[in-house]
């Protein structure tokens, strides 16, 4: 397939030049007798042609199969800066390409760290969610946690759709306080589409931003979201338990991630180079934070990205300890659509 698409991208190329000299030769063609009397209307007319058009993108980004909605397509965009360029449009199939989501919340304070997932605050530890964990949450994160019923040592769980409603959103229904929080995907019919714009040729800004918006997503077709907002959920005294990919549910975006614990890792690089994992929002490559020696990049700049000559400027993510995927982003972000 990949050997296929050079020689597609060449066809489309000619296609589209023989379409524009067919139309330029044409003097009576209804689109110039259309167009406006500006001596520039020839200029503006093939811009048009090319950026309005919706095709088949000829080299889309590589995804798991599966994990977007299979065809990519072009169409122009404007960038967070103002550019205005190409982008693919992608659509993440909805379902994620996962081999298993969850556990989340462990049943009892006995269950072990295979029963449950885990948990990270951003202050650099990621914990296991097992059941010391469940009934040590006071002597963490103080006073008035008791997410169990210490009469029998079940862990309470939101495992109904109304209740993971009413727990999985910034004002926690007071009901659900002291509880750990997880929801099923196929309350939302196995999977929520989401649909994005990536820039096909990123273009770098003046100044990097830090935006806490959903920072891009998977190759295996999960949402890299923005950093988990922990202060509001420990604050309700709810654990938002994550797999152990780094991954939960909720009802607006389905199951997304929050952290990179290798869940999805793209083919070995050729040089050594840590593995492709995703895309950020402004079309830059994220990278796993370590390549298969272990090592970690150490010329990284503040939004965790450096530049190199295979892959140009690219971004290796963050420890799941952090909370975060990268720092900020180095380019204009595309748009997140949402789901349609
Ligand atoms: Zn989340
Ligand atoms: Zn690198």
């Amino acid at each position: 397939m990949k050997q296929i698409l050079p020689h597609f991208r060449t066809l489309l190329i000619f296609t589209l030049m023989f379409l524009l000299l067919a139309c330029s030769d044409s003097v009576t063609d209804s689109t110039e007798q259309q167009s406006t009397t500006d001596t520039d209307s020839e200029t503006e007319t093939e811009t048009e042609t090319e950026t309005e058009t919706i095709v088949e993108a000829a080299d889309p980004p590589f995804f798991f199969d599966n994990a977007v909605i299979e065809t990519i397509t072009t169409e122009s965009c404007t960038l967070s800066g103002g550019t205005q360029t190409t982008c693919y449009r992608i659509t993440i199939a909805g379902e994620p390409v996962v081999d298993e989501i969850g556990p989340f919340c462990p049943p009892n304070i006995d269950s072990d760290a295979s029963q449950g997932g885990i948990w990270f605050d951003g202050s650099g530890e990621v914990y296991d969610i097992d059941g010391e964990f469940i009934s040590n949450l006071d002597s963490l994160y103080g006073d008035g946690w008791l997410l169990y019923d210490p009469s029998t040592g079940e862990v309470n769980i939101t495992d109904t759709q109304t209740a993971c409603e009413a727990a999985a959103r910034p004002n926690v229904d007071a009901a659900y306080q002291n509880y750990c929080v997880q929801c099923d995907l196929d309350y939302y019919g196995g999977g929520i589409n989401e649909t994005l714009l990536l820039p096909v040729t990123p273009i770098p800004l003046a100044n990097p931003s830090y935006v806490n918006s959903n920072m891009g997503i998977s190759l295996n077709g999960v949402i890299l979201a923005a950093q988990a907002p922990v202060d509001a959920i420990l604050s309700n005294y709810t654990i938002a338990a994550f797999d152990d990919c780094g991954g939960h549910i909720n009802p607006n975006d389905g199951y997304h991630y929050h952290a990179a614990t290798g869940c999805s890792t793209g083919p070995d690089e050729e040089d050594g180079h840590a593995s492709l994992i995703g895309y950020a929002l402004d079309g830059y490559g994220i990278y796993a934070m370590l390549d298969a020696s272990g090592f970690e990049e150490t010329d990284l700049g503040e939004c965790r990205g450096h530049t190199d000559d295979s892959r140009g400027y690219h971004y290796h993510v963050a420890s799941p300890s952090e909370n975060m995927f990268i720092g900020c982003f180095h380019g204009e972000q595309g748009e997140w659509i949402g789901s349609e």
